[in-house]
C-alpha cells in the first residue's frame, strides 16, 4: 500500500512541500503520496488523529502548529528539544517521533548549497523567534568563532543566548540589541526575522557585512528581494533567499521517514526555474 504523508498548516494551500516531496519520491522511486492538511486552531490533535486513522505515516508541520506538534510527540530529537518546536512527525504504531529539520536545512544550504564554511566564522543571527531558536544548535555544532543574536525585543535575544550557553563551548555566544553590534563585522549574516514578509528591513547598523560576507534571508522568493538588495548595497559579497533551506529541511524530513536521502540540487533548480517562469 502507498505510504501517506502530508504537510499540516493554516493556511496551507500555498505550501511548496507537496511539490518538493513528490519530486524526491519520483527521483528515488519511493512509493508515497503527499498531500495537504488544513489544520484547525484548537483542534490540532484531532486533525492529526484523523490523518493517522486514514493511514498517514508522517507529517510536516508549519505555521501555526509547530508548538502543538512538539506537545503531540511522544519522543523528540535533541534538535527538536533545543528548538522547542517540531516541524516533522513520524508515526509508527503508538510511537510519535518529533523532529525539527529547519536548522539542519539552513546549515546544509549555507555549507553545501552556498559553499560557505561556518567553522571559525563570525555569525550574526537576526531574530529570536522559532526559526532563530531552531537554527542555534545546528549552527553551534559547526563551531563558528562567534554568534551574535540580535532582536527587536532585546530580552528574547538575551534569553536565547543564555539558554544555549551550555551548548556553546568555544563559541562566543551573545544576545542583545541591533545597536550592540555597531562597529562589528560578520562573515555570515542570517535574517531569521519575518520582516521581509512585511517588506520591512531589520534595523541593522551600517557596516556589519565583512568583505565577501554571505547574507542569508530565511524568507524565500520575491519577498526576500529587499533584504538581498540591501545586503549587497551594504557590502555583502553574496546574498541568497531561503529556498535552499526549504528544500534541505524537506530532504531531512524525507530521510527521517524513508531512510534514504534525496538529492536536493535538481529539486532546487526545478523550483528556481518555475519561479523564473512565473516572474517572466
Ligand atoms: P516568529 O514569528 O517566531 O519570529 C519572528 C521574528 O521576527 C521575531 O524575532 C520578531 O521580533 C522578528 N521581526 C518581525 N518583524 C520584524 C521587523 N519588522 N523588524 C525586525 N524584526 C522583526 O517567526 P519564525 O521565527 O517562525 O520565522 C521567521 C522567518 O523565517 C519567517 O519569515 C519564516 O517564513 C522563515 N522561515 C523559513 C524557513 C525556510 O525553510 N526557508 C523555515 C522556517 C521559517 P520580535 O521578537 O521583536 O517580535
Amino acid at each position: 500500500m502507498t505510504d501517506l504523508y502530508a504537510v499540516i498548516g493554516n493556511p496551507v494551500a500555498h505550501s511548496q512541500s507537496p511539490h518538493i516531496h513528490r519530486m524526491f519520491a519520483q527521483a528515488l522511486g519511493e512509493d508515497i503520496e503527499y498531500g495537504l492538511v488544513l489544520g484547525h486552531p484548537g483542534r490540532f490533535f484531532e486533525d492529526v488523529r484523523e490523518f493517522r486513522q486514514s493511514g498517514g505515516r508522517g507529517l510536516n508541520v508549519t505555521v501555526p502548529f509547530k508548538l502543538n506538534a512538539f506537545s503531540y510527540a511522544t519522543r523528540r530529537s535533541e534538535r527538536a528539544t533545543g528548538a522547542g518546536a517540531v516541524n516533522t512527525l513520524k508515526f509508527d504504531g503508538d510511537d510519535v517521533f518529533g523532529d525539527n529539520t529547519d536548522g539542519a536545512g539552513l546549515v546544509r544550504d549555507v555549507r553545501d548549497g552556498c559553499g560557505f564554511t561556518i567553522e571559525d566564522a563570525r555569525v550574526l543571527l537576526m531574530g529570536a523567534g522559532g526559526a532563530a531558536r531552531g537554527a542555534l544548535l545546528p549552527l553551534l555544532a559547526e563551531r563558528p568563532a562567534r554568534i551574535a543574536i540580535v532582536n527587536r525585543t532585546v530580552a528574547k535575544a538575551e534569553a536565547l543566548a543564555t539558554g544555549f550557553a551550555r551548548h556553546a563551548a568555544g563559541v562566543a555566544l551573545r544576545g542583545g540589541a541591533y545597536d550592540d553590534v555597531a562597529g562589528d563585522a560578520f562573515d555570515l549574516v542570517i535574517n531569521a526575522t519575518s520582516a521581509s514578509l512585511a517588506d520591512a528591513l531589520p534595523p541593522l547598523p551600517p557596516n556589519v557585512f565583512a568583505r565577501g560576507a554571505l547574507a542569508y534571508d530565511m524568507v524565500y522568493g520575491a519577498r526576500a528581494r529587499s533584504f538581498i538588495a540591501y545586503a549587497l548595497a551594504q557590502g555583502a559579497g553574496r546574498a541568497v533567499d531561503g529556498l535552499g533551506m526549504l528544500v534541505e529541511q524537506a530532504a531531512e524530513s524525507f530521510f527521517l521517514w524513508r531512510g534514504v536521502r534525496p538529492a536536493t540540487g535538481p529539486v532546487l533548480a526545478a523550483l528556481r526555474a518555475r519561479d523564473a517562469e512565473v516572474a517572466r
